[in-house]
């Protein structure tokens, strides 16, 4: 039996041990053929397919032979698939049916868990209040949005920031920042998109789900490399950290934070999160931590971390006027750049050069 199309799970029948064994599945014509290690091959014509388990989240294939019936119940997800995707056209309706209802089970599992929650915010709408605001709170619910959910936020963010201004996710530009972005991120439980935000302001930002956005104007400020690095590593930091997805919990409200455990963004609840991130102000605890994890990864990286102080001292220094908002929403104070400078004073390198280039390529050239 050759590898393709085989679904592996546990074999039950006559003869085998009570907790099954471990076997291997392949249709062969309207025919399961069905090898285990220590038994006789078994061929089961017509099996009947059914959903099984507890939580009904396997799938179960049983058949009749002269020797008593068998089932192959299969729990994974990438084996039920094959399964179904390999089986003679005329299964392939009941495999799907009872796929369905496994996750209709699934669904009814969350919708019950959800439903407990809803309880328990409701509970009292006058403490509701004091607790939204507060960051155990925040954090919480934080902790228990899943990343896909997180993501799909970052998808809204996006399709948001498309309305008010173009965005650019090809060319040289954004290759450089994809290769610096993933020299920073490794081992991510996040699949990280990079934008470039034409607009003139001195300003970046990180969306919820790995979304990071650069603007124009911050990218002709930039004066290597390295100083890139810097700041992409800083908005690393902050969507590693999930800052923005704990700022925009903290200013959604309870229909807002509905929305996002229910994984139902339709409804408005979350409303115009991207005019809301531009002008995202953190805590300084959360500023401070996006520098201290940025650092880390710029040094892991055996990226030159001065860059980083570099860029900040440059767009302080040619201020004049109002700060570029990237001050105004990441104060950089003298303090700040004195812990930073201090703390990289403590690393004196070596350092992996960033190519040449990656700075032409941020020069237009
Ligand atoms: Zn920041």
């Amino acid at each position: 039996m050759s590898d393709r199309g085989v679904f592996r799970g546990r074999l039950f029948g006559p003869g085998l041990p009570g907790g099954g064994v471990d076997a291997g599945g392949a249709w062969s014509g309207g025919e399961i053929r069905v090898t285990a290690a220590d038994a006789p091959e078994t061929l089961g014509s017509s099996p009947v397919v059914t959903a099984g388990g507890f939580n009904g989240t396997s799938l179960r294939l049983s058949w009749e032979t002269p020797a008593g019936s068998f089932t192959l119940v299969l729990d994974d997800d990438g084996e039920i698939a094959r399964c179904h995707d390999t089986a003679p056209p005329g299964l392939r309706p009941s495999i799907a049916a009872a796929r369905s209802s496994r996750h209709r089970v699934d669904r009814r599992f969350r919708r019950g868990w959800i439903l407990l929650v809803l309880a328990a915010l409701l509970l009292s709408a006058a403490t509701l209040r004091l607790i939204t605001d507060s960051d155990r709170f925040a954090r919480w619910v934080v902790d228990r949005i899943p990343v896909e959910q997180e993501s799909r936020l970052g998808d809204l963010v996006i399709a948001q920031s498309r309305l008010q201004f173009p965005l650019t996710e090809t060319g040289k530009e954004i290759g450089v920042i994809r290769e610096i972005g993933a020299r920073l991120t490794p081992g991510t439980r996040y699949r990280y998109r990079w934008f470039i935000a034409e607009r003139p302001d001195v300003n970046a930002f990180a969306a919820p789900g790995g979304v990071v956005v650069v603007f124009r104007g911050l990218l002709d400020r930039v004066g290597s490399p390295e100083e890139l690095a810097g700041v992409l590593a800083h908005e690393i930091a902050h969507a590693e950290h999930r800052h923005t997805l704990m700022v925009t919990v903290k200013s959604l409200g309870v229909r807002g934070i509905i929305s996002l455990l229910t994984g139902d963004l339709s409804g408005g609840g979350v409303g115009d999160l991207s005019a809301r991130l531009i002008s995202l102000r953190f805590s300084r605890d959360a500023e401070r931590e996006a520098d201290d994890e940025g650092l880390r990864r710029l040094i892991q990286a055996r990226i030159d971390p001065r860059g980083m102080i570099r860029f900040y001292e440059t767009i302080e220094r040619k201020g004049g006027g109002a700060p570029p908002p990237i001050l105004s929403t990441h104060p950089a104070t003298g303090e700040r750049l004195q812990r930073l400078r201090q703390e990289v004073a403590r690393h004196p390198g070596p350092w992996d050069p960033l190519p040449r280039e990656w700075g032409d390529a941020l020069r237009g050239r």
